[in-house]
């Protein structure tokens, strides 16, 4: 009869606060054999039987036949009789360990049900009953369990879609499905929970005091598997399971080895919190593997449809005909000028990033020009080459036919005389209107990439750096800014 907060033991001490650690105890919450332990008139001291299934007075009220005063049986104090060893007339917990005598899917299921919500209870008597297989036992049931549901939803579904032919194929790969689940689970149940007790135990030894050795630290840690079943629930269930099972954990170690919640948790997060670290350092080294190849690695990046894009896709008329050049987007249509024209940067939507661009080429003036001045603009960037660059972009759509371009074809991208340390990303705009970004080491392979799709569709080559059509900054001699405006 010990005290659930600390295991003193509690024969013989008036119900109340336990003396050690001040926790309330009452002999209703304990079990013990019928007619074993003696309850006290808490008025007169005279002695009464327990008589009921769990060895408690019968009734819990009733007036003293000694002395005649009202008794609770809440208040009585329990004494052993002289020669009576304490664990012999106490009904000791676990049901697992006590299958034998309720009924093994009984004592499976009360097991399981307790594991989830009164983990200390499954292991506070271990010390007294049981041994370490018990605990693997009860532990390979829940992982058996578990890949009994998964097999049967996976023959369910491979027997609804697969159909009369492949049945037997699908009995192939189910059985594959059930080694590997056997595999994972054996290795979990033989391997990685006692390495994750010698941790934990680890830690008990090095904080004080326990109560047993390593096997009954083992044992809650097996016990502490019963809310894992939970991974069978889809999406979160492995987590929930998890979590669940590692809370239970430290309150099994808690109670089997009657040490403090906080040495408990320690112990149980130990080996968790240990694997998780080395999962993040191990993602860390990778990144870095990854970081010290990093030009070497495709980082293209899709950032979402581009209004320029959009707006080039949005002019192809039903032939299939696109405008001339993207200043005819702009003429006469205010609303499609704003999608052209970025004011100082030219902004990637979606990714939330600028591309910066010399103060100097940008024409955020254009939105406030007439047609005829967009006109002549549109006449003095050459009207009639393949490419041109206009604010900051070399635009590469003409003679495309929209209507049959492959997707992945660039037809608009930023002038790779802006690329720098800062800012070392090409924005491209492909056919279908979306948005890519290239690492400037990339952009060389991107560009073979295109040639060849050009040369298939019969479309000029992309021009390289040293031939890049004229800038605004190219035909004006400088900035076009106010104070040295184009000439029209
Ligand atoms: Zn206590
Ligand atoms: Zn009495």
């Amino acid at each position: 009869m010990r005290c659930r907060g600390c295991g003193y033991e509690l024969f013989d001490i008036e119900p109340g606060p336990c003396p050690e650690c001040g926790r309330e105890f009452s002999p209703l919450e304990f079990r013990f054999k019928p007619r074993r332990v003696g309850f006290l008139c808490p008025a007169c001291g005279h002695g009464y039987q327990g008589l009921d299934v769990d060895g408690l007075p019968h009734p819990k009220q009733f007036v003293c036949k000694e002395c005649g005063a009202q008794v609770d049986a809440a208040h009585m104090i329990v004494t052993l009789p002289e020669g009576a060893r304490a664990d012999d007339v106490m009904v000791l917990e676990s049901p697992w360990e006590g299958r034998k005598e309720i009924g093994v899917v009984k004592a499976f299921w009360r097991t399981l049900g307790w594991s989830f919500v009164r983990p200390e209870a499954v292991t506070r008597d271990l010390e007294k009953q049981g041994r370490v297989t018990d605990a693997f036992r009860f532990a390979t049931r829940v992982y058996a369990l578990v890949i009994l549901v998964y097999a049967g939803f996976i023959g369910a579904v491979s027997l609804i879609f697969a159909g009369g032919f492949t049945i037997g194929g699908s009995l192939t790969g189910l059985g594959m499905a059930i080694l590997m689940m056997l595999l994972v689970s054996g290795v979990f149940i033989f391997v990685w929970i006692p390495l994750w007790a010698l941790a934990a135990h680890g830690v008990l030894k090095i904080t004080g005091e326990k109560r047993g050795g390593y096997g009954l630290t083992l044992r809650a840690l097996l016990y502490a598997q019963g809310p894992t079943i939970v991974g069978v629930l889809p999406y979160c269930g492995h987590f929930i399971g998890g979590v669940w099972s590692t809370i239970s954990a430290a309150m099994m170690i808690k109670a089997a080895q009657r040490v403090h919640g906080g040495r408990a948790t320690m112990a149980a997060l130990v080996m968790p919190l240990a694997s998780i670290g080395a999962v993040v350092v191990f993602y860390g080294w990778l990144l870095y593997i990854a970081g010290a190849q990093f030009g070497n690695l495709s980082m293209a990046t899709r950032v979402g449809p581009s209004p320029i894009g959009m707006a080039l896709l949005e002019r192809v008329g039903d032939d299939g005909s696109t405008v001339d050049h993207v200043l005819d987007l702009v003429d006469g249509r205010a609303n499609r000028a704003q999608m052209l024209i970025w004011p100082q940067r030219v902004y990637i939507q979606g990714a939330g990033m600028d591309l910066p661009l010399p103060e100097n080429r940008t024409i955020q003036d254009l939105r406030d020009m007439d047609v005829e001045e967009i006109r002549a603009l549109r006449e003095a960037l050459a009207n009639n080459d393949d490419f041109y660059s206009f604010c900051g972009m070399i635009y590469a759509h003409r003679r495309v036919d929209f209507n049959a371009a492959p997707a992945d074809l660039i037809i608009a991208y930023s002038s790779p005389a802006f690329v720098d340390a800062t800012y070392p990303w090409i924005m491209a705009i492909k056919a279908d209107g979306s948005n890519w970004s290239y690492y400037e080491t990339d952009w060389i392979d991107e560009l073979r990439n295109q040639d060849a799709l050009r040369e298939e569709l019969g479309l000029p080559m992309l021009p390289w750096e040293s031939d890049l059509p004229p800038t605004l900054e190219d035909l004006f001699g400088g900035a076009a800014s106010e104070d040295n405006a184009p000439p029209f």
